[in-house]
């Protein structure tokens, strides 16, 4: 049942109509498939019928063998036997590829593989689903030349919230969260509980704007809903296809860089990685700065966020784009000296302070490899977890 539960269950559908077609209809319907062009369609449906793994050759190949027995059973018999048990008799005493059957309605194995792909907490997708179904959905997203787009998310302190009202509240949080998942996304979608407090979505023919969308409603509507009195965030992070990655697992890694770096900048967010790889990531610390301007004048501040690039921090007076100035730091009593053009200002009328973000310039080799030791990991998105 491993390979492309998905899959499995569409042919299924397709084809057996959920258990409900005869043999003829499924005859006619595997004869239609083939002319219209699916080539493997007798591998797959033998797979289903009996799992016996037979390349599109040899599937056909049989296919023809069984209906040929069944003519010859039914001329012996004097009656009709049908398709299905010429193929148990064809399988069990001509060809001996089956040694052990064990004969199921198709409905009933239907159900048990949905058993195998759903998650019974919360009742959507689990990992081995998410697993395939990422595989599958790049598959075909290459195949057709269209955009898709992952979202992974992680319930925020989720381990306050059992430690403080126990796990059985905890379960409801994550059952809670699951239903949500279910409300607000499309038919084509497919949420998946991927570990304990962490979920993905799959947004086929979505990009990173329409992601962004899914993402924030989601994290709104959790953090809206009323379970015992907690307070609930949730953080998330964003890849799309073709654009972030071209490996399945690159785009889940770039997916999992966002929320950790959401994680890190603050929570209660969602991040989406094709905003931000061009920029490397800002980290936000609080640095005590000395500031000084061409005229002489000199002002202390404080970061608030930093980068390998640039810095932006609070100014008392104003200063215009382009500005150059100078930045004295002095962490882990290392003093350094960095020159910085303004690329943008922001006043906030509230309390009359400006907000500047500036980029480093004439950066030396010796300042670089200092401030590099001064971010966390080194200053590079590349986040290992
Ligand atoms: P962060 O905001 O950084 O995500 O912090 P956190 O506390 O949510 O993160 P962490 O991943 O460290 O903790 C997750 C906890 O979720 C640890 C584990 O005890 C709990 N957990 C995992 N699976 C389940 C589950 O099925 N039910 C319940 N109640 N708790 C679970
Ligand atoms: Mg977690
Ligand atoms: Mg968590």
């Amino acid at each position: 049942m491993s390979a492309g539960i998905q899959s499995e269950l569409d042919l299924i559908n397709r084809v057996f109509a959920d258990g409900q077609q005869s043999d003829e209809q499924i005859l006619q319907k595997v004869a239609q498939l083939y002319e219209e062009g699916e080539e493997n369609i007798y591998a797959r449906v033998l797979h289903v019928m009996c799992h016996l793994r037979l390349g599109p050759k040899e599937a056909q190949q049989k296919w023809q063998a069984i209906l040929e027995h069944q003519k010859k059973l039914e001329r012996t018999l004097q009656r009709s036997v049908g398709f299905r048990v010429a193929l148990l008799d064809y399988f069990v005493n001509q060809s001996r590829d089956i040694k052990n059957p064990k004969v199921i309605e198709i409905h009933i194995y239907a159900e048990t593989a949905r058993q195998v792909a759903t998650d019974e907490l919360t009742g959507i997708y689990n990992r081995r689903f998410f697993d395939q179904a990422l595989i599958r959905e790049f598959k075909q997203a290459q195949r057709h030349h269209r955009e898709f787009s992952l979202l992974v998310l992680d319930i925020d302190n989720f381990k306050r919230i059992n430690d403080t009202y126990g796990h059985t509240t905890g379960d409801a949080v994550i059952a809670a969260l699951g239903q949500l998942l279910r409300q607000c996304t499309r038919s084509e979608d497919t949420p998946c509980r991927i570990g304990g407090e962490e979920f993905a979505v799959l947004l086929p023919e979505t990009g990173a704007d329409g992601a962004i969308v899914v993402g924030e409603k989601i994290r709104k509507e959790f953090s809206q809903l009323k379970i015992a009195t907690l307070t609930l965030s949730l953080s998330g992070g964003i890849a799309t296809y073709p654009v972030d990655a071209t490996k399945p697992e690159d785009l889940l890694d770039r997916a999992d860089q966002m929320l950790y770096f959401a994680k890190y900048s603050g929570k209660n967010r969602v991040i989406c990685y094709s905003r931000n790889k061009r920029r490397h990531v800002r980290f936000p610390l609080e640095w005590e700065l000395t500031l000084s301007r061409p005229e002489g004048s000199r002002g202390k501040t404080r970061s608030q966020d930093v980068s390998i690039e640039g810095i932006s921090f609070e100014l008392d007076e104003p200063a215009e784009p382009g500005e150059l100035m100078s930045l004295h730091l002095n962490i882990d009593s290392e003093p350094m000296e960095l020159p910085v053009q303004i690329v943008w200002v922001d006043n906030n009328s509230q309390n009359r302070k400006f907000r500047a973000g500036a980029r480093f310039i004439r950066l030396t080799e010796k300042n670089l490899t200092a401030l590099r030791q001064k971010l966390p990991n080194h200053g590079e998105i590349r986040i290992l977890r």
